[in-house]
C-alpha cells in the first residue's frame, strides 16, 4: 500500500487531499494544530502538533512515505495578507515549518516532498496593468513582492531547490493562484475574495449592499480546488522539479466576480466601493509551461466551481442564521 504525509491536513487545500489520495488508497498521515472544521477527516493517523517545532516534525516523520505535502502556513486571504499586522507571524512560523520539514524528510531519506509556493511571489512591477499582468514563471526576478507573504514563498521555494540540488530531494514545488471550493474559510477574517463574497451575498436581502474591496477593477484568476489537487498530482508523479503555476488562466475582474455569484444566488445587489486591502492590480496564471512540461492545464469555466461554493457558503450562513 502506498503512503502519504499531508503537512497542513486540518486546512482547506490540505483535508481535501487527504480525501483524494485515501480515494486512491494511499494509507494517509496527516498532520495540523487542528482537525478539518467541516467535515471528519478519513486520514489513517491524524497528528495534531505544531510544525515549527522540530522534535514534532522529527515524530512526524517517523517511518518512510511515497509522497510529502506540505500545504502548513500561516495564511490567509488579503484581510490577513496584506494589512502588514501579521507579517511578522507570517514570515517567522512558515518559515520555521518549512525548514523544519525539510529537514526531517532529509534525515529520514525521503525523497519526494510537494511544496504549496503562491503566485503572491510574483514582482508587484509586472502586475500593475489589470489587463495584462505577467505571471510567467521565468518573470520571478528580480524579485519584489507586495507581502512578506510572498517573500517567504519566494524564500522557501530556493529553500527546497537547494535541497534538490545539494541533497538530491525529488521537491515538486507549484505556484497556486487563488484556490477555492466547499469546505474553505468563509468568515472571520482569514477568508479569501470568493468565500468572502459569496457569503456577503448569502447575507444580504435582495435590494441590499455589499462591501467591494476598492474600485473592484482589479483582476484575478481563481481555480477550484478538484482541479487545484489533479494538477498538484500530475505534478508530483512527473519529472518535472518547477516551480510551475497551478491555476486557471479565465482573468475577471472582483466586480465581475460579484456579479457572477449575485446571478448564482439570483439577487439583485448594489456593489459598495470601500477602502481596503486589495494587493496587486492585476494577476492571472500563465499556463504554458504547465502545459508544456505535463500536456495538461486547468479547464474548468470559473462558474462551474463558483455555484458549488456558493451553495455551500450559503448553507453555512443559513446553519448560522445569518441569511438575507
Ligand atoms: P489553510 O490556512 O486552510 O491551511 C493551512 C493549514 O496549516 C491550516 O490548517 C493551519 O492550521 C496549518 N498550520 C499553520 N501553522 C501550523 C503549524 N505551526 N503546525 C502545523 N500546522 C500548521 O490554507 P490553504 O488554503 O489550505 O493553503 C495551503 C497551502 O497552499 C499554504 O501553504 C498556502 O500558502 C498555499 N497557497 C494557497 C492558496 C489558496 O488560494 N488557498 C494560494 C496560494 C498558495
Amino acid at each position: 500500500m502506498k503512503t502519504a504525509l499531508v503537512c497542513g491536513a486540518g486546512g482547506f487545500i490540505g483535508s481535501h487531499m487527504v480525501k483524494l489520495l485515501k480515494k486512491e488508497g494511499f494509507w494517509v498521515r496527516g498532520v495540523d494544530l487542528k482537525y478539518p472544521e467541516f467535515s471528519p477527516t478519513p486520514a489513517d493517523d491524524f497528528i495534531i502538533g505544531d510544525l515549527r517545532d522540530p522534535q514534532v516534525c522529527k515524530f512526524t516523520v517517523d517511518r518512510p512515505f511515497d509522497e510529502v505535502y506540505q500545504f502548513a502556513a500561516d495564511m490567509g486571504g488579503a484581510g490577513f495578507v496584506f494589512t502588514g499586522e501579521n507579517d511578522a507571524d507570517i514570515m517567522h512560523n512558515s518559515a520555521l515549518i518549512n525548514l523544519n520539514m525539510l529537514e526531517a524528510c532529509y534525515k529520514r531519506n525521503l525523497k519526494r516532498i510537494f511544496y504549496s509556493s503562491s503566485a503572491c511571489m510574483y514582482p508587484e512591477y509586472n502586475q500593475k496593468d489589470p489587463d495584462n499582468p505577467n505571471c510567467a514563471e521565468d518573470c520571478a526576478y528580480p524579485a519584489e513582492p507586495d507581502s512578506e507573504y510572498g517573500w517567504e514563498k519566494l524564500f522557501s521555494e530556493r529553500l527546497y531547490l537547494a535541497f534538490h540540488r545539494n541533497y538530491g530531494m525529488e521537491v515538486r514545488i507549484a505556484r497556486y493562484h487563488n484556490i477555492f471550493g466547499p469546505e474553505g474559510i468563509w468568515q472571520g477574517g482569514r477568508e479569501k475574495a470568493p468565500a468572502a463574497l459569496c457569503r456577503k451575498v448569502a447575507e444580504n436581502p435582495p435590494g441590499g449592499e455589499i462591501d467591494i474591496w476598492g474600485d473592484g477593477n482589479q483582476t484575478r484568476s481563481f481555480l477550484y480546488i478538484d482541479e487545484c489537487l489533479e494538477g498538484t498530482l500530475r505534478l508530483m508523479r512527473s519529472d518535472f522539479v518547477g516551480p510551475v503555476n497551478i491555476g486557471s488562466d479565465e482573468m475577471v475582474t472582483i466586480n465581475r466576480m460579484a456579479d457572477m455569484i449575485m446571478g448564482i444566488a439570483d439577487k439583485k445587489l448594489t456593489k459598495r466601493h470601500v477602502p481596503g486591502p486589495q494587493g496587486v492590480r492585476g494577476r492571472n496564471s500563465d499556463n504554458r509551461l504547465i502545459f508544456a512540461q505535463l500536456g495538461w492545464k486547468p479547464s474548468q469555466p470559473l462558474e462551474v466551481g463558483m455555484r458549488v461554493t456558493y451553495n455551500w457558503v450559503a448553507e453555512q450562513v443559513k446553519k448560522a442564521g445569518k441569511s438575507g
